[in-house]
């Protein structure tokens, strides 16, 4: 996949941890993404929010976009719509998205870059495949991670940072095995370029058959891994951790992870993870549909304020209705 990657022998080495002074995270649960259509009618494996798994404090929603293969004319996405309260990071691995918002920020998503928006206190975007590839069809894989903001920042003007796909940090594995591009955070004291208000780690890493990575992970974080493609095993007591599913990691500070000497396809030399985790925010969480405030007050408000075309920088030639798709997804409640 194009997603960014490099030659691990000629990267910077996360450090090798010594085996029996560390102490671990156990993995405390496994969560197998369920699917659901977003937007206008794309497939999504979303492994949280859902029954097993609320929320991931500070995170609000994880969804695996693909991979799919698009026949021409068949690629979608989700249209104008409204958020509030929180900070949306898009990852696209194979095929792209074009990204409008009501701030005026904008661009091409492709190729391993990533998009993160701050919504604060109200934007409007538009995330849909560019023309061409819709016509074109082809490959289409990426992610959309939703990071929950503090109170005292739901408020704050709309941002926009554009990564570009050589911004990201690539580090590797101690013994070259495992290729980590850092997309936001830190680890083991290489920084990536995402910036947050909460402080998180997100990565996307590529193990090469039976190949093993130790992460040093801040114990206030919690920690999770996610696995795009491919098959493998979270936890020093291994756990099987394939395509689709998520681990949930418990307190320690170290995860330990290993991709599967055999891959069940055939095609399929590589275990493909994204590696998360976050400072818990611990505040009251009242979400509905693209809004994710402290109360429900807030959220009846949000609802007010976009269909009076709030905020100010919305005008009404350019105000596009409220989806009912997005403002009546119960399934983010
Ligand atoms: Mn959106």
């Amino acid at each position: 996949m194009p997603a960014v990657t490099a030659d691990t022998l000629t990267l910077p080495r996360i450090r090798k941890l010594n085996d029996s002074d560390v102490r671990w995270r156990p993995v405390t649960g496994i969560v197998t993404a369920h699917r659901q259509l977003e937007g206008e009618g794309f497939e999504v494996r979303r492994p949280f929010p859902n029954a097993q798994l609320a929320m991931a404090d500070p995170f609000l929603l994880l969804d695996h976009l693909g991979a799919v293969e698009y026949a021409p004319g068949e690629a979608k996405g989700a249209p104008w719509h409204p958020h509030r309260g929180f900070e949306t990071v898009t990852y696209m691995i194979d095929g792209a998205f074009e990204h409008e918002d009501s701030t005026g920020h904008g661009g091409l998503i492709t190729d391993g870059a990533t998009q993160w928006m701050t919504a604060g206190a109200g934007i409007l975007h538009s995330e849909l495949p560019p023309q061409d590839f819709v016509a074109r069809g082809g490959l289409f894989h990426g992610t959309q991670l939703w990071v929950n903001l503090p109170a005292a920042a739901k408020w704050n003007p709309p941002t926009y940072q554009g990564i570009g796909p050589d911004d990201v940090t690539l580090v590797s594995s101690d013994d070259g095995g495992a290729l980590v591009r850092i997309i936001a955070g830190e680890l083991d004291g290489q920084k990536g370029p995402g910036s947050t208000y909460t402080p998180i780690t997100y990565l996307h890493a590529t193990l090469s058959r039976g190949s093993r990575l130790t992460l040093p992970w801040p114990e206030a974080f919690n920690a999770m891994v996610y696995v795009l493609s491919g098959e493998g095993y979270a936890g020093h007591d291994p756990v099987p951790l394939n395509e689709g599913q998520l681990a949930v990691f418990g307190p320690g500070e170290a995860i330990d992870i290993r991709a599967r000497d055999v891959q069940a396809a055939p095609q399929q030399d590589k275990w493909d993870i994204l590696v998360l985790g976050g400072l818990p925010i611990g505040e009251p969480v009242a979400r509905y549909g693209p809004f994710v405030m402290n109360t429900r007050e807030e959220i009846v408000q949000a609802f007010e304020d976009f269909r009076s075309g709030k905020p100010a920088t919305i005008t009404p030639r350019d105000r596009p209705h409220l989806s009912t798709a997005d403002s009546a997804a119960p399934t983010r409640d």
